[in-house]
């Protein structure tokens, strides 16, 4: 047998991907993966038939099609007041992974440090470990999610390559506040640091609070990458289709590493995007169409022993069980779906150490009657 030499020792299957598993193997209702289970505008998937039919079923331009990056400059430049430019600071992505995944790709080499938020993504990590990049992990404060920027201070060495935020976070559905962003801005001048802001659920945050993109702030656009998911803002995740941004010095060195990783993205449902994009109703009435979602799940299971903080974004619900039993997350989470035919992400797999503090994440992307399905099994634990 020859010896492999894992690049990736560590690392072993995702924890969507155990948990969907799980979830279909015992018909639970599955609220552990992140993706609706409602259909997407039949509007939107007509654009992409008749993209197929008009014959675009050829690559796409390199970096997206112009059309596409056109309108992505002018949403963000009209919600952000930011001045991206279509031709040389956007690029069509297939899905935010891609983005994230090409980011680091591009800029982090061997020796690099890079600070990452826990609980974090999945997918940061072993792409940094890929390229030689040392993690520098900082646990977010237990049950509030809120940041230590003097700890981030601490944290900042001359090796710091880069630094990754998430808002609204996954998994916990916190949002960073304009205060926030403004510490970061403060801390990263006069520094040659990195800012990868994965903003996918930039439209999905809730009681009327605006999201702090890194475009709103000077200081931290001019060194930023914000990546964006369709897929998250249109239910279309098995699209695999979104878009990242940056100063255009920057998205030259992407574009260098993007062209070869997969050259260009879908090009049907680019056509279909650009023009799906041209009515900003379709992804400004998300928070509402969320929010709604949120509050019927938070009404239904209020009586039960689960314990919850509304989540301000993101369509993750995080709820603590330490009413229920002692038992580790990862333990609770399997009985829940093999006993129970309930599946929901245990939140220590992504944290520091894998910090248990007792709580699932479940997504409430899910239509009325499998949130009442749901929160009636909930009920009864
Ligand atoms: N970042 C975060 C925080 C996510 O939750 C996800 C999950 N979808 C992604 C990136 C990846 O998005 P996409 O499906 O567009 O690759
Ligand atoms: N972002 C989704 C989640 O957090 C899933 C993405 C994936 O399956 N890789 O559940």
């Amino acid at each position: 047998m020859q010896n492999i030499n894992s690049k990736l020792p560590g690392v072993s299957t995702t924890i969507f991907t155990v948990m969907s598993k799980m979830a279909n193997q015992y018909h639970a209702i599955n609220l552990s993966q992140g993706f609706p289970n409602f259909e997407a505008s039949p509007e939107l998937i007509n654009l992409v038939t008749q993209a197929m039919k008009k014959g675009h079923n050829q690559y796409a331009p390199m970096p997206g099609l112009l059309s596409l990056r056109e309108i992505i400059a002018e949403k963000t430049n009209t919600l952000y007041d930011s001045n991206y430019h279509p031709e040389t600071e956007v690029t069509v992505t297939s899905g935010a992974t891609q983005a994230i995944f090409t980011i680091i790709a591009a800029f982090i080499n061997p020796g690099d440090e890079v600070i990452i938020f826990k609980p974090a993504y999945d997918s940061y990590e072993p792409s940094i470990e890929l390229f030689g990049g040392t993690i520098v992990p900082i646990q977010l404060k237990t049950s509030i999610f809120t940041v230590d920027w003097k700890e981030v201070e601490a944290k900042i060495t001359s090796k710091t390559k880069m630094v990754i935020i998430n808002t609204p976070h996954n998994p916990s559905g916190s949002v960073l506040s304009k205060e926030d962003m403004l510490h970061l801005e403060k801390l990263l001048k006069d520094t040659d640091i990195i800012l990868l802001s994965d903003e996918v659920y930039e439209h999905i945050i809730f009681d009327g609070q605006e999201h702090q993109s890194a475009a709103l702030f000077p200081g931290l656009a001019e060194r930023s990458f914000i990546t964006a998911s369709f897929g998250k803002t249109f239910h279309t995740t098995g699209w695999k289709m979104g878009y990242c941004l940056a100063p255009k010095e920057l998205m030259a060195e992407f574009k260098k590493v993007h062209q070869f990783n997969v050259f260009c993205s879908n090009h049907p449902t680019q056509y279909a995007l650009a023009e799906y994009l041209k009515t900003p109703e379709n992804y400004l009435s998300l928070p509402n169409f969320y929010q709604e979602k949120r509050d019927l799940f938070l009404s239904l299971i209020k009586n039960s022993r689960f314990t919850f903080t509304p989540a301000a974004g993101t369509y993750f619900q995080l709820l603590n069980y330490v009413e229920i039993t002692n038992e580790g997350d990862v333990a609770f989470a399997e009985r829940l779906t093999k006993e129970h035919k309930i599946a929901s992400i245990p939140v220590s797999v992504f944290n520091l150490n894998q910090q248990d503090d007792k709580v699932l994440r479940f997504c409430f992307a899910k239509t009325d009657e499998t949130l009442k399905k749901a929160a009636e099994v909930l009920c009864g634990i």
